[in-house]
């Protein structure tokens, strides 16, 4: 069982008010579900762009003046994705509250442009652990603890949960996973108790589907997609609305052809086609009028017209042809871009901005110990280290860090990336080749990076790093000042190891810089060397909070940085236009 003791209080948690779980706090009224509800099933096949969906459409419905939030409800049995593989799920998304979560919610927050909370990622695991615990303290006076109504109350509950720790007016849930699947029903028999308990105008079901295509006769096939609305229907949910991936054109026909089976209105049909453009899809969405429909079927008041000019531009940007900047991504799960995609989003929202094209290289860092990769690493014009944990393809990193450092490439390190930048300077400006972190070498002379105090005695895995967000005040005058414009900021933090304070002298002698500093002058958040166009890293993880049209300031200052050294041509006024604390 995890220890949900041991996990810090969130920051969001009201002053004096005890950390209890699941931590979600009772501030608003606590029977109330006081939102409407938009849920989102698949069918057919996962993949399919669900999570993309429902982020679209809680853009069309911020667009209309909505406060929205959106909550994903994830079918593993894990209490969350923390402890999971990034082979397996992915990257872990990390919140203001310190929540790891799916990465979907990542979509959710660069899409709508919100910030989320804890309550919005609920797995199997985290149901079942709350209802045993209250099983073993005697909640339940003596009564057989059943899926209906025991657990399908919890997860109930957990929904409700939402729009109480946020401003909600709509909260928009994503069942994980595809319908017919045996770990999903649970998620899919609240939801649709949830119909009877708040009634139509409240809720409102939209089935994501796939339109496989038959290369032999040229056609889109919609049986698939009869027959996972007919299982849905088994469950007893109708859908409201379908909208059908393809990747290929979808003529009128095969929609009238979907109302018809599906029973479902012709204008609630809404063909969804592959596009390379991601930004595209709410844009796609709002001509196929999916956010009139929406507002119309839940009776929500018409407040205002939806501005798609910065969307359009931002599509547009996307679309123009652009010059061409190189970065490498020197990581150990390359071959699933899942596992570093905000990262990969972050530099997508730098390049927009400065106007260039960016173009990813891909590197194993354990390939580049075995001396291969390196011909990727020379092509590239800036190198980035992203986080990471274990001991596998680390000496490959360091020396990335090192061909950075000595061939001037501009760096960003994150989190990970930023301890090994600080090994590798270690080795170099103090001369101890063993310099190490103690997560690698147990034993190093120099432990350059160490566990935190606070990490020492703690034995669980989930949920126990220094996690979520923290202040980081900048030193003026550094790389990371300039970049930000700002004297403090909060970033959101996934570590357990940080750097050791006693080597904050000899490495500042020789001259890296601690450009950001917790503000009690404890923690070293940012490192950079002064004799480098662009040697950073952060013990935080920036990307978390770069968005499309804002995007984060030290992903510009990188690609710009990189973007001087190739000569490759960028915006140059462009100013950063990040303005959150
Ligand atoms: N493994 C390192 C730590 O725990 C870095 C973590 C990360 O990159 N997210 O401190």
């Amino acid at each position: 069982m995890v220890n949900y003791a041991q996990c810090p209080a969130p920051a969001w948690l009201p002053e004096g008010q005890k950390a209890e779980l699941p931590w979600y706090p009772y501030y608003r009224d606590k029977n109330s579900m006081s939102a409407k509800y938009i849920f989102f099933t698949g069918g057919v096949v996962s993949s399919v762009g669900k999570g993309v969906t429902a982020a679209a459409i809680g853009r069309l419905l911020k667009e209309r003046g909505f406060q929205v939030a959106v909550q994903k409800l994830d079918p593993y049995i894990n209490v969350d994705p923390g402890t999971m593989s990034p082979y397996q799920h992915g990257e872990v998304f990390v919140l203001d509250d310190g929540a790891e979560t799916d990465l979907d919610l990542g979509h959710y927050e660069r899409f709508i442009d919100i910030r989320l909370n804890r309550a919005c990622n609920v797995t199997t695991g985290q149901v079942y652990a709350e209802v045993i615990s209250k099983e073993r303290r005697g909640d339940f006076l003596g009564g057989t603890i059943q899926v209906i109504p025991h657990i399908t109350s919890e997860i109930k509950r957990r929904i409700a949960a939402v729009s109480r720790t946020t401003e909600a007016e709509i909260v928009l849930v994503e069942v994980g996973g595809t319908v017919g699947d045996i770990e999903s029903q649970p998620f899919l028999e609240a939801l649709r108790q949830l119909r009877s308990d708040l009634g139509r105008e409240n809720t409102l079901y939209i089935h994501v589907t796939w339109l496989p295509y038959i290369g032999a006769t040229g056609e889109l096939k919609t049986k698939p997609t009869q027959h996972s609305v007919r299982e849905l229907r088994s469950i007893g949910i109708t859908p409201d609305m379908i909208v059908a991936r393809s990747d290929y054109p979808v003529d009128e026909s095969i929609c009238e052809k979907i109302a018809l089976f599906c029973d479902v209105e012709r204008r609630a049909v809404i063909p969804m086609v592959t596009t390379p453009v991601l930004y595209e899809i709410p844009l796609l969405l709002e001509k196929a009028k999916v956010g009139d429909y929406i507002t119309h079927r839940l009776k929500l008041e018409d407040r205002r017209q939806p501005d798609w000019q910065e969307w359009e531009q931002l599509v547009a940007e996307v679309r123009r042809e652009k010059p061409v900047v190189q970065i490498a991504l020197v990581g150990k799960y390359v071959e699933l871009h899942d596992a570093y995609i905000s990262v990969h989003e972050a530099l997508k929202h730098a390049a927009l901005q400065l106007g260039v094209e960016l173009k990813m290289l891909w590197v194993h860092s354990a390939e580049l110990e075995k001396g291969k990769g390196w011909d990727l690493i020379r092509q590239a014009h800036g190198i980035v280290v992203p986080g990471g944990f274990g001991s596998r393809g680390i000496e490959g990193k360091i020396q990335a860090a090192r061909y950075a450092r000595t061939e001037k490439v501009p760096y960003l390190g994150l989190c990970l990336g930023m301890q090994l930048m600080v090994i590798e300077f270690a080795r170099y400006a103090l001369n101890q080749e063993e310099a190490n972190s103690t997560e690698f070498d147990i034993n190093t002379p120099a432990p350059v990076i160490d566990l935190m105090p606070d990490q020492r005695v703690i034995s669980d895995m989930g949920g126990t790093m220094r996690l979520g967000l923290y202040p980081c005040q900048l030193q003026p005058g550094t790389i990371a000042a300039a970049a930000y414009g700002e004297k403090m900021v909060q970033e959101r933090h996934r570590h357990r190891f940080e750097f050791n304070n006693e080597y904050r002298k000899p490495l500042q002698e020789h001259g890296m810089r601690f450009s950001g500093i917790s503000p009690d002058g404890r923690l070293v958040e940012i490192a950079e060397l002064t004799d480098h166009p662009f040697m950073l890293g952060t013990q935080f993880h920036p990307e978390f909070l770069s968005r499309p049209n804002r995007p984060h300031p030290l992903f510009v200052a990188f690609l710009r940085a990189a973007c001087e050294r190739a000569g490759v041509p960028y915006y140059q006024n462009q100013p950063s236009a990040h303005t959150e604390v």
